[in-house]
């Protein structure tokens, strides 16, 4: 039997589903990435190649973007637009990237932890000042990280013992770019979260170098698993076919058990139905209607009606209405939250802590504030 070689995504695509695992590692099933994750990778690519190049400004790498999604036949105009938009705004975001002292870009590391070969790739590594170096992970997730995401993230510990042993002296930090939302998360390791890091890849591999069962486990990123083509239990949930009914609706366990079940088949479903709905889309382009099924198939227009001017709006209906002027304002405008945070980001560049303060203090004063209950849902790590 040859020597089991680890990695982050081995033990990660281990512990998010087995069955993935075993289809990907052990049986060598050909991968079909989904288009988000052939996404990830070209952003990338894009980034790498930028970075490389001290001479590519924006234009270049938008040119480099659209090649590559040409060459990965990539279709979709708004996940065109995003990517776009994500390396304008990290171009914006790291003017002085050709200045910096980078000591790797997609650098290889080896070593070997709790007697396992691991094998691994860092986006970037720079060199801070003289002594400090810093590890740069790309995400293109949409969902940010939380504080605890970023402080246990695996990845980065492993990252963080192999440059610890090449760089012994120095301080070792890190650094996701969240590039979905145009900012960065910073997190460092103490000697006892790599000593956890270390066991923890000791009992992981140890189950894999064992294993002899590899169930499949359904979770919310089914849809972009590369083997869910060979996966019986996905295409169940693509007919959307319950495993698990929960018999007695009292019994909390059972309930949050088909609860996650359900919320994993809506996912799955909703993600099938997008695609079915993008193809009656094409087929719409040439004709005006399809029918099938008793059902009819149209484009429709959305109607979305905005009255940019407030004043003329209120003259309007003052002139047409018997109410007072100022009660009309009072009942029709409103301060747009979306245009006002991105008013107020814009200016906050300009100002220190206190001034951000005072004016987040006396804007709370002026606005009605309230909440309304909501269940929030995490996988456990
Ligand atoms: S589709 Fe989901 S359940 Fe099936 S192998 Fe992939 S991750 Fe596992």
């Amino acid at each position: 039997m040859s020597k089991l070689r680890l990695s982050y995504s081995k033990m990660d695509r281990y512990k998010t589903c087995p069955l993935s695992y075993k289809l990907h590692y052990l049986d060598k099933f050909k991968s079909e990435p989904s288009d988000p994750l052939i996404f990830g990778k070209l952003i990338h690519t894009c980034l790498e190649l930028y970075v490389k190049n001290a001479k590519y400004g924006e234009d270049e790498i938008l040119s480099i973007f659209t090649l590559q999604y040409t060459n990965e036949k990539l279709t979709c105009q708004s996940m065109f637009e995003e990517g776009r938009q994500i390396l304008i705004n990290w171009v914006k975001n790291n003017s002085d990237v050709h200045d910096l002292n980078i000591l790797g870009i997609e650098q290889e590391i080896r070593m070997n932890i709790a007697g396992f070969d691991l094998i691994g790739y860092i986006d970037r590594i720079d060199q801070l000042d003289d002594d400090t170096i810093e590890i740069i992970d790309y995400k293109t997730n949409r969902m940010i990280f939380s504080r605890e995401d970023v402080d246990q993230n695996l990845q980065m510990s492993i990252y963080t013992i192999a440059l610890k042993s090449l760089y012994p002296d120095k301080k070792i930090v890190c650094r996701f770019d969240m590039l979905r939302h145009g900012f960065s998360m910073h997190t460092e390791r103490s000697e006892e979260q790599l000593e956890t890091a270390v066991d923890y890849i000791k009992s992981v591999g140890n189950q894999l170098k064992t294993a002899s069962e590899f169930p499949a486990k359904l979770n919310t990123n089914c849809i972009y698993c590369d083997h869910r083509q060979n996966c019986g239990v996905f295409q169940k949930a693509l007919i959307g076919k319950q495993e698990f009914i929960c018999e007695d609706i009292n019994d909390l366990d059972s309930v949050a058990k088909e609860y996650q079940e359900v919320s994993n088949l809506a996912k799955i479903l909703y993600a099938r139905k997008a695609t079915l709905g993008g193809v009656i889309k094409i087929g719409l382009l040439s004709k005006e209607k399809l029918e099938y099924h008793g059902f009819k198939y149209a484009m429709g227009k959305m109607t979305k009606i905005t009255y940019p001017n407030v004043n003329k709006t209120v003259d309007v209906l003052s002139n047409l209405i018997e109410l007072d002027r100022e009660i009309i304002e009072e009942s029709i405008t409103e301060v747009k939250k979306t245009k006002l945070d991105a008013f107020l980001k814009e200016q906050k560049k300009k100002w220190d802590k206190a001034k951000k303060l005072t004016v987040e203090m006396a804007l709370k004063k002026t606005a009605d504030i309230s909440f309304s209950p909501r269940l929030n849902v995490r996988a456990i790590k």
